[in-house]
Formats: C-alpha cells, sequence, structure tokens
C-alpha cells in the first residue's frame, strides 16, 4: 500500500512540473478525510475568478481530472443576494458567466449554473456527480470564507477517520502523508493573486512598506507565465517530426482561418469553379482541403453555405458538389473497404493486368526519388508543380493528375510510383495522409474509379496524360514562370 501512495504523490509532483504549476498556489482546506476509492469527477467550484483563460484554480482542476481520466466539472453557485450587490453588477456578472459557459463547452467541459448558497447547492452536486475532488478559487472576504467551511462541514463527514494534514508551506512535501485523490477533497488556489496570499506573509501587515518586500521578492517564482500558453509552445517543441519541411503562411489554421477561406470562396472564386477549376493559372478552387482534412471546419457547412449563396451559380455549385460530396466520400469508401488502399493490390483486376503487361516496357527517362523530389526531371511543367508542392504546401488539383501519372511513366514499377507519389504527397501536402491522397495516387497510377483507355506503353490501359495536353488546356508557360528553379 505504501508503495502505491509513493507512486501516486511521485506522479503528482512529475505532472505539476511537466505543467509548471507551482504548488505553492495550492492550500488544502479539507482537514479529514472520507475514504472514497475513486470517484467520478474533479469539480472547479469557481467563485471570485470568473474565467477559463489564464486561471490557476482551473488550471490545476484541469491537471487532476486529466491525471486520474476524471470529466471535468466548472460550477457557479449564484446566490440570490450578495451584500450590497445590485442588477447592474449581477448583470455584469452573469455576462460574464455566459462566455465562461460558452468557452468551456468549446472545451467539452461541463459548466453547471447552481442557483442557492453553497452549502445548499453543492453537497448536492458533489453527490450527483460522484465528485472526489472539489477545487475553488481563494477570496479573503467573510461570506467567501463562511461558505469553504459550511461546505467543508456538508462534504466532510463529522467524524474525522483521522488527521491526514499538516501543512507545510515552504517544504513543499505536504503529499507525503497521503493520497489526495482516493479522499474527498477540497483544495483552493489563489487564481487571485499573483503570489498567492498566504505565501506573501503569514501575518497582517502594516502597510505597503512591509509588504513591498515580500511581494516583489516572490516574483520570479510567481510571476509566470500561464502553462496553457506555455505548454503549446512545449507541445511543438516536443514534436518528433522532420522539421525540414516548415509552416505555410497563406493557411491560417483553425476554423475561423477555414471560414474566412470559404467565405473569399463563395465571394470571389466559386463564380470561377465550373469553368476555370483545371486551369493551374486561375485561381478558382476552393483552397478548402487542409481544414477539411484536419476537420477544422465540416464539409458538410461548406457545403451548405455555397448551397446557400451560389443560387446564381448553379453550375459551379453542381461541380463543387460533386467534389466535395461525392469524390470526398468516395475515397472515405475506398479507404474503408479496401485494406489495399495505398498499394497495387487495392487495384481493379483489369488495371493490374494491364500494369503487369506492361511492367517490362521500355522507359526513356527514370528519376531517382530524390530527383523527383528536388524537383529535377527535364520537364519543366511538373517540375514546377513539384516546386509548387514543396513551397506552398498544396499543388493545383489538376496539377496532382498530371504529376502523379508522370510518376507512373519515370519509375520502374508502378509499386515504385504509387510508393513514391504518397511518399511526396505526404510529406509536403498540407491536406496529405488522407484517404483524397491515397485515392488520388492510385487513381492516377493504377485507374482506381477510373476506366480502361486506349492501350498504351507503360501505362497500358490506364489513363494517360501528357504535356501537349495540358498545353492545350492552359498556359504551361505561365505555371512554369512561376514556379520556376533557381
Ligand atoms: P476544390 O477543387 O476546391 O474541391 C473542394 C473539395 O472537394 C476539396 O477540398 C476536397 O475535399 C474535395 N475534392 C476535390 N477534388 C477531389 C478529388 N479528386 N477526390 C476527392 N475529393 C476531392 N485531396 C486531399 O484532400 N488531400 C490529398 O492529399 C490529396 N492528394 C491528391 C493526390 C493526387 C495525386 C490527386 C490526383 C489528387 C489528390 N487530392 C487530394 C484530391 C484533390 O486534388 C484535392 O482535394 C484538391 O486539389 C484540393 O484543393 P481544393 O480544396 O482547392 O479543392
Amino acid at each position: 500500500e505504501a508503495g502505491w501512495l509513493q507512486e501516486k504523490v511521485a506522479e503528482i509532483r512529475r505532472n505539476s512540473a511537466e505543467c509548471k504549476f507551482n504548488m505553492k498556489r495550492l492550500r488544502i482546506l479539507s482537514d479529514a478525510e472520507k475514504v472514497k476509492q475513486g470517484g467520478g469527477a474533479v469539480l472547479y467550484w469557481m467563485a471570485r475568478d470568473q474565467r477559463v483563460q489564464d486561471n490557476w484554480a482551473l488550471i490545476y482542476a484541469q491537471q487532476i481530472a486529466l491525471q486520474e481520466k476524471l470529466p471535468l466539472h466548472v460550477c457557479f453557485c449564484l446566490v440570490p443576494r450578495y451584500l450590497e450587490a445590485t442588477y447592474r453588477q449581477y448583470a455584469f456578472m452573469l455576462r460574464g458567466l455566459q462566455e465562461v459557459a460558452k468557452e468551456c463547452s468549446s472545451l467539452d467541459i461541463q459548466f453547471h449554473l447552481l442557483s442557492g448558497e453553497p452549502e445548499l447547492t453543492l453537497p448536492d452536486f458533489v453527490e450527483r456527480w460522484d465528485v472526489s475532488a472539489v477545487v475553488t478559487d481563494f477570496n479573503p472576504l467573510r461570506l467567501p470564507l463562511q461558505w469553504i467551511e459550511r461546505v467543508k462541514e456538508e462534504l466532510l463527514p463529522d467524524v474525522p477517520l483521522f488527521q491526514v494534514f499538516i501543512f507545510q508551506p515552504s517544504s513543499g512535501t505536504y503529499f507525503d502523508a497521503f493520497d489526495v485523490y482516493c479522499s474527498q477533497f477540497i483544495f483552493q488556489v489563489d487564481a487571485h493573486n499573483v503570489v498567492p496570499c498566504w505565501e506573501t506573509s503569514n501575518k497582517l501587515e502594516y502597510a505597503a512598506r512591509t509588504i513591498r518586500g515580500k511581494i516583489t521578492k516572490r516574483l520570479s517564482e510567481f510571476l509566470t507565465e500561464f502553462p496553457l500558453k506555455v505548454n503549446w509552445e512545449e507541445v511543438m517543441s516536443s514534436l518528433e517530426v522532420d522539421r525540414s519541411v516548415g509552416e505555410v503562411s497563406w493557411a491560417q489554421a483553425g476554423t475561423a482561418g477555414g471560414m474566412a477561406m470559404l467565405e473569399s470562396f463563395i465571394d470571389q472564386r466559386l463564380r470561377l469553379f465550373a469553368t476555370e477549376r483545371n486551369n493551374p493559372n486561375a485561381n478558382a478552387l476552393s483552397q478548402l482541403s487542409p481544414w477539411f482534412h484536419s476537420g477544422q471546419i465540416s464539409a458538410q457547412r461548406a457545403l451548405l453555405e455555397v448551397q446557400r449563396w451560389g443560387k446564381r451559380l448553379s453550375e459551379s455549385v453542381a461541380v463543387f458538389t460533386e467534389e466535395l460530396l461525392v469524390r470526398r466520400e468516395l475515397s472515405d469508401n475506398f479507404c474503408f473497404y479496401n485494406q489495399n488502399y495505398d498499394n497495387i493490390n487495392g487495384a481493379y483486376d483489369w488495371a493490374k493486368k494491364t500494369l503487369q503487361d506492361h511492367a517490362k516496357d521500355p522507359r526513356p527517362h527514370l528519376y531517382t526519388k530524390e530527383q523527383l523530389e528536388k524537383a529535377e526531371t527535364y520537364d519543366q511543367l511538373w517540375n514546377a508543380a513539384q516546386r509548387q508542392l514543396v513551397i506552398e504546401g498544396k499543388m493545383h488539383g489538376f496539377m496532382r493528375m498530371y504529376w502523379a501519372k508522370k510518376i507512373l511513366e519515370w519509375t520502374a514499377s508502378p509499386e515504385e510510383a504509387v510508393n513514391i507519389s504518397i511518399y511526396l504527397n505526404d510529406r509536403y501536402a498540407l491536406d496529405g495522409c488522407d484517404p483524397n491522397g491515397y485515392v488520388g495516387c492510385m487513381w492516377s497510377v493504377c485507374g482506381i474509379h477510373d476506366q480502361g483507355w486506349a492501350e498504351r506503353l507503360v501505362f497500358g490501359k490506364v489513363r494517360y496524360m501528357n504535356y501537349a495536353g495540358c498545353k492545350r488546356k492552359f498556359d504551361v508557360g505561365q505555371f512554369e514562370k512561376r514556379y520556376a528553379g533557381k
């Protein structure tokens, strides 16, 4: 049993260190243990610090919840009267709480507005949700302190099993004596002051001059960045991925960025979609695939908005719907039902056979993966497309087809062509590692979802594309110039 406890303590310490939560911000208010193994939830009883961001009490509650894999709830007890407060203050507070509730729901945290005195409402709540740890914030005023005392009395039994806690603020070793998570505990975090009130001084200070030094000398310890922000940087820097392929500037990550791109598509590009979508020099595509890929915006939302605002552009809306709805969902279908979605075994029999029949065909130009990656082919149009992919993280949809088909022509086997095209696509495309990408490469190299065409060298009956065909469709020179190498 002792080993189990020590392990828990070590885990708590490790996690606290990782999230840079200084344990001195915390006081443990319970003075008796009601043994209660497990428990179903962690509760942040928000009182004084009515915000989601930069709130140490919430951060701590979240930490316990994550560690114990329990849901986190936030509640606020709305008392019908508070000292001399009027509608003016109440309205200000409630409008703020509305925002808190919204923000909580976006973070998957349940927010509850409890109506009534805390000692009347909280114990019921704690029982109903099987709460094992309550975290609250700090308010030095009489009434809030009384609330905490009364809640404590209600939550913890009159007969303590044993005395568990001796507060040692400076030693930082106060967890050694017990396991905080097997009990119904109340924690208090001073989320209001920079230096926690109990840390600054253990006595009544006479004046600013007597407290000033006590506060300022602790600033290096407490005036720290909040861990939620720091954590993102840490997460970024902890990634074990290849950093030589960097971020791109044209696509602003997140839902807001995606919605702005959708708006600009509807306003400016949708009208060109039907006629110009296969012209890589025109700005006619939605550019939305990175946001769809990462789920930052919903395809359903995009479809609804395009249909709503594109009533006078029926042809464009129809073509866009075909791409976004039919083609995209066909890709999911292919990957879901075909285990070989990213290799030649996933091709139709006719395609496998025809590619096999032409396996030994002469291939006048053979390039290695490295040459292709560096855009070192004789074909300036292909090189330009490859550079667009490397530089911008996205290749024009029409060029993607040409690009992958050329890889089939220039590599020793269709297997190699599938592998290289997937490798380059997944490595450089912001929308890579997506069913659409696997299907796109498989369509190009081995005719998935396509039919047989006139037979020719290397490709067999798989659809062929060439430079002359591109020249007929758009100004090839313009595209080559735009992405010309050094
Ligand atoms: P738009 O033309 O504006 O189309 C809107 C949306 O419809 C796209 O965002 C996409 O979700 C869907 N869509 C469009 N074309 C297709 C298609 N052919 N198949 C399935 N869905 C489609 N798409 C990816 O999302 N990720 C990839 O990694 C990817 N790799 C591809 C690789 C190759 C070799 C090929 C031929 C195609 C690939 N595609 C991929 C499909 C298509 O080219 C892209 O979805 C499109 O270029 C994305 O740009 P957009 O958002 O401006 O598209």
